[in-house]
């Protein structure tokens, strides 16, 4: 739907890969075989039975005649006849015609005897196994191996420098003149752009930074968490600087073979220089550019060597040689430092998560394309979507205009967009689910309790959706949460309050029906995470006070779902562990004060949202008596996470 690369112009230059090439080869040369050998066989060679053989000798019909071990072989004339019996022999032979003919050889001693007395040219053979195995078998497959040889030839040939064999390492090494990418393809983070558009000058215009004595960075290093457009950025400057682009993934490089990687770090450079001025661009660098000396084992000596070739290479060019290296990662932290000394990846360009205006943007950019009606607000869809990257964005386009084909519309409207992200965020709708009216209003009372008791912390953020339909990853209701404003710090009241909200569900279900079910355990499990990140990590607890008593793993950027490791004493944890129990305590009984304050209020709303499945945040504050929310007038959230509370 949405046009990843225009196709490139100037003619196919692009081949099939080479095994589609061999998926119509094979069958057509074992079909072209096949028939080679039925002609060579049976070529007007009629199989007769022995009884019928033997009558035919009898009448004299058999001119010619080859004994073998197994089969007689010969030459049958109908009008050879010696007797006066010729319409027999025709109607036995099927035609007037002289043919050749097989039969199958039976025990017969007499047979020498009864060939002599009809005067047949008779000889014995053994097998021909040398002149058959050549005529069935070896010509045929030279034949093969000739033809495919002239196809190879002409494949590469014909894709001109597009496909660059790599030698004895076979990485995908492509070569493109044109990625048809530019940087009006890429948007929201304008930024990396400005920092990439000197290395587009450079390319272009070489000689005004050669003649400043202006050194060009030799390798730029793209940041950013999954889906932001690294590989995009990469392509595009390749694009906008009109020059070729290498492209080759870390993990090409990394094979079980000794030295293979690192023979592959050569001869790309090597290609590399012979084309400059050229982008090189190493996707995924962290899989080749982990931090050395780390880990021990043969996977890993053998990456340490690729890594140390790419060190060499990067050393052994010229800074202005014409060959950029280009990077992308999404784990900065685990890069041997070497990498990122000043000389090799000195600059580094992050690309971050696109903020709102950044998202509005993108889906410009993606719609560009798709028949929109007029009702579509863009901005509106940018407000919705915090924390979105580039490609859940390109995902969510391409599924409304997925969810405009199957209602047979002819352009996409706002709510195709809409339903679209909710199936992004929440999974798709499982109408397959039935759920007995006792269960559902369960559900409504859980949904309805987060909302109820979101609405009542000042902190929390604004619903934006309340829903009692199943959807793949909230499995039986969900309300959705949408930041107000700004998350770059969240303050202690705010967390606490977001653990409050969390919370709701089951204080509702205890509430209402002073029993619990077991729907609340991923609401448990998060809040459980959150206190114990405030406690640690935040030193928002007065017990345990500032000590930092975690460690963080692995999250460079500030994701939610970032796992630690304790880094404390016996005594601390014990301690944490009551603190925490004792914050949630806390929080719970505040949820359940808030419901019984407000037990009306979950009644109505509950009945409401049984009937129609679904709210959104609108009707849902106007029911009650709240002021709609700031969040859904501008100025709107640049950075958050949309919160989803099954
Ligand atoms: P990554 O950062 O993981 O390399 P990609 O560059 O492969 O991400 O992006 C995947 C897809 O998402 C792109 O092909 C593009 O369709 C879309 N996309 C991501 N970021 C952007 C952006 N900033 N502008 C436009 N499209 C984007
Ligand atoms: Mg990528
Ligand atoms: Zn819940």
């Amino acid at each position: 739907m949405i046009p990843d690369k225009p196709a490139p112009k100037g003619g196919p230059n692009r081949f099939p890969p080479q095994w589609s090439v061999l998926l119509w080869y094979l069958p057509l040369m074992i079909f072209l075989l096949w028939m080679w050998q039925q002609a060579f066989s049976s070529m007007n060679v009629r199989t007769i039975p022995y009884s019928e053989f033997k009558t035919q000798v009898r009448q004299g019909q058999v001119v010619e005649a080859t004994v073998r071990n197994d089969t007689i072989e010969g030459r049958i004339d109908p009008h050879a006849a010696t007797s006066g019996n010729q319409s027999n022999a025709t109607a036995a032979g099927g035609g007037d015609k002289p043919y050749l003919f097989r039969t199958v050889r039976v025990e017969d001693p007499k047979l020498v005897e009864d060939l002599e007395a009809a005067h047949v040219k008779f000889v014995g053979m053994r097998p021909g196994f040398m002149s058959q195995f050549l005529f069935a078998w070896l010509l045929p497959i030279a034949f093969i191996f000739l033809l495919w040889g002239f196809i190879s030839r002409r494949m590469s040939s014909g894709a001109g420098s597009s496909i660059l064999s790599f030698g004895k390492s076979r990485a995908r090494l492509v070569a493109e003149k044109e990625t048809g990418i530019t940087f009006n393809d890429v948007a929201g983070c304008d930024e990396a752009k400005y920092e990439l558009q000197e290395v587009v000058d450079f390319l272009k215009n070489p000689d005004r930074y050669r003649s400043l004595g202006a050194k060009i960075p030799k390798g730029v290093l793209l940041v950013g968490p999954p889906g932001t457009g690294k590989t995009l950025l990469a392509k595009a400057v390749a694009g906008e600087a009109q020059v070729p682009f290498f492209s080759i993934s870390g993990s090409d490089f990394v094979e079980m073979f000794v030295g293979v990687g690192a023979a592959r770090v050569r001869d790309l450079f090597v290609q590399a220089k012979a084309q400059a001025p050229c982008i090189v661009f190493i996707d995924e660098l962290d899989a080749i550019g982990r931090e050395r000396g780390v880990h021990v084992g043969p996977v890993n000596d053998e990456r340490e060597q690729t890594l140390n070739a790419l060190l060499v290479e990067m050393d052994g060019f010229a800074p202005n040689a014409g060959v950029i290296l280009l990077a992308a990662t999404n784990r900065p932290e685990v890069l041997d430092r070497a990498l990122l000394r000043p000389g090799r990846f000195d600059r580094q360009v992050i690309v971050d998560a696109p903020d709102i205006d950044g998202r509005q943007a993108i889906l410009r950019v993606h719609t560009r394309t798709v028949p929109l009606d007029d009702d579509v607000d863009l901005r509106r869809i940018a407000r919705a979507t915090p924390g979105f990257s580039g490609a859940d964005l390109a995902n969510a386009v391409n599924e409304a205009a997925l969810l405009a084909a199957r209602r047979r519309g002819r352009v996409i409207h706002q709510h195709d967009l809409e339903e679209a992200i909710e199936k992004v965020v929440a999974g798709p709708e499982r109408k397959s689910r039935r759920l007995t009216e006792e269960i559902k209003r369960r559900v409504a009372y859980h949904e309805v309790g987060h909302a109820l008791v979101a609405a009542y912390s000042k902190h929390a953020d604004p619903v934006h959706k309340i829903s009692i339909i199943p959807r793949g990853r909230a499995a039986l209701g969900y309300t959705m949460q949408l930041p107000a404003e700004d998350q770059y710090l969240m303050t202690r009241s705010e967390l606490v309050d977001r653990i409050r909200s969390a919370l709701g569900g089951r204080a509702a279900e205890e509430v209402v029906y002073g029993e619990v079910t077991t729907g609340a355990e991923n609401d448990l499990e998060r809040v459980t995470v959150l206190a114990r990140q405030m406690i640690c990590l935040f030193g928002m607890n007065e017990k345990l006070g500032l000590a930092h008593s975690a460690l963080r793993q692995g999250i460079y950027f500030h994701g939610a779902d970032g796992t630690f490791q304790r880094d404390c004493s016996e005594k601390t944890a014990e301690e944490i562990d009551r603190e925490v129990k004792n914050l949630l305590a806390d929080t719970y009984r505040e949820a359940c004060e808030i419901l019984l304050q407000h037990r009306d209020q979950l009644e109505a709303v509950s009945a409401e949202l049984l009937k129609r499945e679904s709210m959104d945040g609108h009707t849902f504050r106007e029911m009650i008596g709240l002021a709609p929310h700031d969040a859904l007038a501008e100025p709107a959230p640049a950075n958050g996470e949309i919160v989803i509370r099954p």
